[in-house]
């Protein structure tokens, strides 16, 4: 009776947990949160300091006595508290904006779309954190299920279909039939290790040592899976015999934007290898593409896997329907074209990548027969 009552004042709450970033959908408002998965605390006593892009802005300049952690780094959660800082943080934040009454009266119905690899064990903590955050009722759901009910896939269909969410720490992987998933791969590897395949290549190539956030900004700017025109090809080839460096471009064309002929560039400063020094350099589109190619071959060969696995009546929906992609990592200019290319299955890219999970999330707060077919019971009361 009295949940009853304090429900009229409460917000339901969504929340995508990501590796990369943690966004909150909250009832007749949207998407109100949008922040990177980050938590600064204090080494030793452990006490949070800051959450989201505050934090994430110390990330690599911090003083001996504070560290900043991904709570959720490779899909599984790396740092405990910090995770369940994070999900009480975002629930308090919410109420205090939204509400007269404290968070403890209110008592929000939350829905937590966790990747599918996080254990039982971890699954329990993050249900009850939200529980102990203030929820009246805690509700986990696998991210690629809740990204499939984001774009409006009608999941409980007999047809198969291929989701494939390239987030910042995993890429899930799975094929969703009659309301679950049959298949289902989380693999290690997404856009962090695209970025950590740049600083290698950089490294390697122009003895150049360059910050995580530099190769995400080059990655971002400049990064592509594949080349599109042959005319192009030729162009590009030339180049890399050449020394790129010598070739009379104008400053920044990647800002421009507007000759697609031209191979981009992008200005990257870091630290000499040899001399220790401050250097900068420009780095190509084509070396950028040479150095995402083993990342993004490897999340090709995944998606291979799963279409092995599963059942051939499952197979052939996707032949005929596609996969459908998503995730911030799905933005990579042309990584469609390449899985098309080497699956030889079409591809349909999400409008709105990011926020595939969380309006899956908030979908099924909508519908509470969604939400009791699709949740997680695994482990959980
Ligand atoms: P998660 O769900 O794991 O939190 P997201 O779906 O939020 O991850 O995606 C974050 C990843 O997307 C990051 O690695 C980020 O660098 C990458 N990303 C964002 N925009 C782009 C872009 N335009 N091109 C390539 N990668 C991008
Ligand atoms: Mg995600």
């Amino acid at each position: 009776m009295f949940d009853k009552l304090f429900s009229l004042f409460s917000h339901d709450i969504g929340i995508d947990l990501g590796t990369a970033n943690t966004l909150v959908w909250v009832k007749d408002k949207g998407i109100v949160i949008r922040e990177p998965s980050v938590v600064a605390m204090h080494k030793k006593t452990k006490k949070v300091i800051a959450i989201g892009s505050e934090a994430k802005k110390m990330v690599g300049k911090t003083p001996a006595s504070i560290v900043t952690v991904s709570p959720l780094k490779g899909g599984v959660i790396v740092d405990f508290d910090a995770t369940l800082a994070m999900i009480s943080h975002y629930i308090h934040v919410i109420h205090e904006v939204g509400n007269v009454l404290p968070v403890a009266w209110v008592r929000p119905r939350v829905v937590i779309g966790i990747p599918s690899s996080v254990t039982e064990v971890e699954r329990r903590a993050v249900w009850e954190a939200a529980l102990s955050a203030g929820a009246r009722e805690s509700f986990l759901i696998e991210e690629p299920m809740a990204a499939a009910i984001g774009e409006n896939v009608s999941v409980f269909s007999p047809t198969g279909v291929m989701i494939v969410d390239v987030g910042g720490g995993t890429t899930e992987i799975a094929i969703i039939s009659l309301g679950g998933i049959v298949v289902s791969k989380s693999l290690r590897i997404a856009g962090a290790q695209m970025d950590s395949a740049i600083i290698h290549y950089v490294r390697l190539r122009h003895g150049l040592i360059m910050g995580e956030r530099t190769a995400e900004d080059v990655k971002i700017k400049i990064g592509s899976a594949y080349q599109k025109s042959s005319k192009l090809k030729v162009e590009n080839g030339k180049l890399k015999n050449n020394s790129q460096l010598s070739t009379p471009y104008p400053s920044e064309p990647w800002r421009s934007g507007i000759n697609s002929q031209i191979n981009k560039m992008a200005v990257v400063r870091g630290r000499d290898i040899e001399t220790g020094l401050p250097k900068s350099l420009r780095l190509t589109e084509v070396e950028v593409r040479e150095a995402l190619a083993p990342v993004l071959s490897q999340i090709i060969e995944a998606i291979a896997d799963v279409l092995q696995e599963a059942p051939p009546e499952l197979t052939n929906d996707i032949l005929t329907h596609g996969i459908l992609l998503t995730g911030g990592g799905s933005m990579l200019t042309g990584l469609d074209q390449l899985i098309i290319e080497r699956t030889r299955i079409p591809v349909v890219l999400s409008e709105d990548p990011l926020t595939s999970v969380v309006r899956g999330t908030g979908k099924v707060l909508q519908n509470d027969k969604l939400l009791q077919r699709v949740k997680v019971v695994g482990g959980l009361k």
